[in-house]
């Protein structure tokens, strides 16, 4: 099969590999579509300590089941749906091992031994990728690949609302329109929001974010807060740049929440007030992956919640794979895609 395949950092290329075969509790997936995010760039450049070279790139997608491993039951995710060749299927692509600490205590994005697909194994950019059939989630009929593929990131903003637990009414300001935070602005319309102010950079982005129905968008965060002076109840920050965090940090109002949701390097630092989060009772949150955040994402998806002609933008073969990830780090429309069947 023709693959994405990263030798080693900065060592990419389009080449061949055996086709996947199963193992007894494992599906293999005709790959429909694949998202391309930021954690892709991390792993191409080399500054990803997790990652185990050579790899397989791709977390981000959906496809349709040919082969079926020996032991997998009849049902996955449901009880009475038969998986067999031509099931349509996402993937979670985190495989928590199930016998750690966190893992047994209910944090199992947090897991000690971690390893996920596209990570630290073969990924789905290429015709077709092995999974662990309980990582399968059966695709409602009417999500095309190409929508479904957006399920895993859905699945990271779900967990990231979940941890920020925001109260009906609250104020919040997102910091970074790109993918994750044009998703973020929608789920938090959709939960009650009372406001949602973006800032980011990107006129283009911050456009996008005013017709999912943001109600105020600037460059300049001072500009948003000329509005709001006493600051907004929930902030988070999708850029995982240190002064757009500081800035973020800033924009709290006494008693609100930020949440760290973008992914910064991992030397990076900020330097935050801690006369500030004890005097101003500012709750610090962070948000790691996916915790029994698929299924919602899912049904969020299902619902039409989630704005698809926004959010997916340029879909290209697997053969254009470098320019594709040119166009994301640019920042260059919202959703990249590759489509490894064409
Ligand atoms: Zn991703
Ligand atoms: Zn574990």
């Amino acid at each position: 099969m023709r693959a994405v395949i990263i030798d080693a950092p900065g060592n990419m290329r389009v080449g061949s590999l055996p086709d996947p075969t199963p193992k007894p509790d494992e599906l293999v997936i005709r790959v429909g579509a694949c998202g391309i995010c930021g954690t892709d760039l991390h792993i191409v450049d080399g500054d990803s300590p997790l990652v185990c070279y050579p790899i397989v790139p791709g977390h981000e997608f959906a496809g349709e089941v040919v082969e079926v491993g020996r032991n997998v039951p009849p049902g996955i995710g449901t009880r009475d749906m038969k998986v067999t060749a031509g099931t349509r299927v996402a993937v979670e692509p985190n495989l928590y091992c199930g016998h750690c600490e966190l893992c047994r205590t209910g944090h199992e994005n947090l897991c000690l031994n971690y390893a996920a697909l596209g990570v630290t194994v073969d990924g789905a950019l290429a015709e077709y990728v092995a999974v662990p059939a309980a990582k399968a989630y059966i695709l409602p009929e009417h999500l095309s690949f190409r929508e479904a593929a957006l399920i895993e990131p859905i699945s990271c903003a779900v967990h990231g609302m979940h941890r920020l637990d925001p109260k009906s009414g609250d104020t919040f300001l997102i910091v970074g329109a790109g993918t994750m935070g044009l998703l973020l602005v929608q789920l938090a319309l959709r939960g009650g929001a009372s406001k949602v102010a973006v800032v980011d950079l990107n006129t283009q982005r911050l456009q996008l974010a005013e017709k999912l129905g943001a109600d105020s968008i600037q460059t300049d965060i001072n500009k948003l807060l000329e509005d709001e002076p006493l600051g907004f109840d929930c902030v988070i920050d999708g850029t995982g740049v240190a002064p757009a965090i500081e800035g973020a940090f800033a924009a709290v109002k006494r008693g609100g929440k930020l949440l760290v949701f973008g992914v910064a390097p991992a030397e990076a630092r900020i330097s935050l007030s801690p006369f500030r989060i004890y005097n101003d009772e500012i709750t610090v949150l962070g948000s790691m992956a996916v915790l029994y955040s698929f299924g919602p994402a899912i049904n969020l998806l299902s619902s039409g919640i989630i704005d698809t002609e926004v959010m997916l933008t340029a879909a290209l073969p697997l053969e254009d794979f470098p320019r594709a990830l040119s166009m994301v780090r640019r920042g260059e429309g919202v959703k990249t895609q590759i489509l490894p069947n064409g």
